[in-house]
């Protein structure tokens, strides 16, 4: 189908959102995003972009962009929280010289993908937050101001508490994962090289990587918390709760504790994915279809994806409808085996019982020394998929 003629909204200017109205517009619609903020930002936190996402800006004419604000991950390192000899070191650039992994600032990635936006022609439109969708043959947005907007289709990319699921799905009941997690950013005074670090404890972890050149160094650190804690990841912390958090840590991850000054916290919790992804002329993608626990690095990637096949399926097929119902076959088993994956993570980090702990990590230690390619290749289903091979 010829998108020429369309007119599509996007409601979200998050990574999914604005991915979103890329590929749509490189497919020739006329874009417009919704976006509740005064302003395209993000928080400062980072992110892992795997190869699976990466496809997705290759195809889209990103990747130079991209490449030049991300850091490229050579390996990743798994260590006991009190001693600092590794026991595991998985070598990407050895073992999966093709598969690029990258460490990228949030904020930094949706500049690139809100300049492209502009440059590609696709109307933003700041301050609207969208109360309600109603679907039907011309579906309509109603917004918190009073105004009603109508398009050939609506695409909520409208994130965790989207009223586009709403309209499409009935009200899921998250559950709180007895987990909680800090976030923040520090200077890179430890000389961090380009890879991953995982501080494995009892109960809690710690996942640490540089930034913007290797300047800076991101960290999220994930403990075990029978007390409830707030959903979203915006709520600040004292960060002495989370160096108590962690009071065992040592090494590299000890010297990072120290300069922690601003941090945030939330709770961990766990949203099925949606049922309905699509009907009429509505679509949901991204965290509004699918809220991913952080355990796989994926949600931003899943958002990639679900973004391309979106404009994909619609340019070939006949109508929007049946467009729609070939995005959500392509997608939905997709998305749910990354989330069961997530969801199945932590606890390897966590182990607590001394001996099954220096059990797990001499297997670990082993499994690398003797098949590192094979723990490299075990997620090559996930990061060797290619979403956008054979598109039309
Ligand atoms: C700590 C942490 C670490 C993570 N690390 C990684 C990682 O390493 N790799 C990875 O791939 N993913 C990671 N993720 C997940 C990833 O960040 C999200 O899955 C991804 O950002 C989802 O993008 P989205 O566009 O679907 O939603 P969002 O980014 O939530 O964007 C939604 C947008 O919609 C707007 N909006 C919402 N409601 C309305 C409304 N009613 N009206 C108008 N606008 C609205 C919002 O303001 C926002 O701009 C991580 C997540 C967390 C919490």
């Amino acid at each position: 189908m010829e998108l020429q003629d369309h007119k599509i909204i996007v409601v979200g200017a998050g990574i999914g959102g604005l991915t979103a109205a890329l590929a749509l517009r490189a497919r020739g619609a006329d874009v417009t995003v919704f976006e509740q903020a005064e302003a395209i930002t993000e928080v400062g936190a980072g992110l892992q972009i795997s190869p699976n996402g990466r496809v997705v800006l290759r195809a889209l004419g990103l990747e130079p962009a991209f490449d030049q604000v991300s850091v490229q991950a050579q390996s990743v390192v798994l260590r006991d929280y009190r001693r600092t000899a590794e026991v595991l070191r998985l070598d990407l650039a050895k073992y999966a010289a093709e598969q690029v992994f990258s460490f990228v600032h949030r904020a930094d990635l949706i500049d690139v993908l809100a300049s492209a936006v502009r440059a590609a022609g696709v109307h933003v439109r700041l301050l609207q937050k969208v109360e309600r969708v109603e679907n039907g043959p011309k579906p309509v947005l109603h917004l918190a101001n009073g105004a009603q907007v109508q398009a050939d289709l609506i695409v909520g990319a409208d994130g965790l508490h989207s009223p586009t699921r709403a309209a499409l799905n009935r009200a899921d009941a998250p559950f709180f994962t007895g987990q909680v997690a800090w976030r923040t950013i520090v200077p890179n005074t430890v000389n961090l090289p380009n890879e991953a670090n995982v501080f494995m404890g009892p109960g809690r972890h710690l996942v640490c990587y540089p930034l913007r050149g290797g300047s800076v160094v991101n960290i999220v650190a994930v403990q075990e918390k029978a007390e409830w804690a707030a959903e979203g990841w915006h709520h600040v912390d004292d960060p002495e709760n989370l160096r108590r958090a962690f009071a065992g840590f040592q090494g590299v991850a000890r010297a990072l504790l120290d300069q922690v000054e601003d941090v945030r916290q939330w709770g961990l919790f766990r949203h099925p994915v949606a049922d309905v992804w699509q009907q009429g002329r509505l679509a949901i993608l991204g965290d509004a279809a699918h809220p991913t626990l952080p355990f796989m690095a994926q949600g931003a990637n899943m958002a990639f994806e679900d973004a391309w096949v979106l404009a994909d399926s619609l340019a070939t097929q006949p109508d929007i409808e049946m467009g729609l119902a070939q995005y959500q076959a392509r997608r939905h088993q997709r998305a749910s085996r990354v989330i069961e994956a997530a969801n199945g993570n932590a606890w390897k980090y966590h182990l607590s019982f001394p001996p099954v702990r220096g059990l797990a990590h001499l297997a670990l230690r082993l499994g690398g020394a003797v098949a590192p390619e094979r723990m490299v290749r075990q997620f090559d289903w996930l990061y060797g998929y290619d979403v956008t091979a054979g598109s039309g």
